[in-house]
């Protein structure tokens, strides 16, 4: 396979699935995954075994709606092809069935700012799209409202999407939700948790912005994620 047929991208694509599946966020095959690229996007097959997926496999949906490949594309191809279109600051997408998030969805429950972390997806909840039949243009339609001004909302009755700049970063939102919705349902059991208020959450968001990120890195002006100690030069 040529440069041109975005074989790494395919391949990655592949990987994440896989990983997906090594860390128990899905299982059989439930789920897809999609990558932009110039043409449009690549995406996964439908109802294929992730171990079986090859390069190949992977399909190419343009920006018109049509498909290029020897399978046809993800049953889910409509809120991916919608999701690229409608949020050019994202370039990947990752849909799961993932437990304490489909637990979540199937008793129509957001992910309030119980933790600090609710952040990362953006906003102050995880919100859960109302329930339309999995592959519909209507389940398209209420996951782009679930994500407005978020990178992750849950589908009722049916799973969880995060959105992310890359492969890694969708995979690794994804994770970080599935663990909010674990830790919110287990707090569930004793009773319901504090929950931050806005201007915390505000505070919050203003912070995790430059997480993880060197000052070299950050815009002008940007606030650090914390006053870091003192550097001292290496004697
Ligand atoms: P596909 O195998 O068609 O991607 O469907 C899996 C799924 O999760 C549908 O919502
Ligand atoms: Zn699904």
């Amino acid at each position: 396979m040529s440069k041109t047929d975005h074989s790494e991208l395919r391949q990655a694509i592949i990987a994440t699935c896989l990983k997906m599946s090594e860390l128990g966020i899905n299982h059989g095959t439930s789920g897809n995954v999609s990558a932009r690229i110039p043409e449009g996007l690549l995406i996964t097959p439908s109802g294929m075994a992730y171990d079986s997926i090859r390069p190949a496999d992977i399909v190419l949906i343009d920006h018109e709606g049509s498909y290029e490949g020897r399978r046809v594309p993800s049953t889910e191809w409509r809120f991916h092809y919608d999701i690229m279109r409608e949020r050019p600051d994202i370039n990947a997408i990752v849909h799961n069935h993932a437990l304490h998030c489909t637990t979540l969805a199937c008793l129509r429950m957001e992910i309030p700012a119980f933790h600090y972390m609710i952040a990362v997806a953006g906003g102050d909840s995880v919100r859960v799209a109302d329930y339309a039949r999995f592959g519909t243009q209507e389940l398209s339609d209420n996951a782009l409202r679930a994500l407005e001004g978020r990178t992750a909302c849950l589908l009722a009755n049916h799973g969880m999407i995060a959105l992310g700049a890359d492969l890694g970063k969708a995979l690794g939102l994804a994770v970080e939700i599935e663990n909010l919705a674990s830790c919110y349902w287990r707090c569930l059991q004793v009773t319901r948790p504090a929950i931050l208020t806005t201007a915390q959450i505000d505070e919050v968001l203003v912070r995790i912005a430059s997480y993880g990120k060197q000052p070299e890195e950050m815009a002008p002006g940007q606030m650090p994620a914390t006053e870091a100690p003192p550097r001292r030069l290496a004697s």
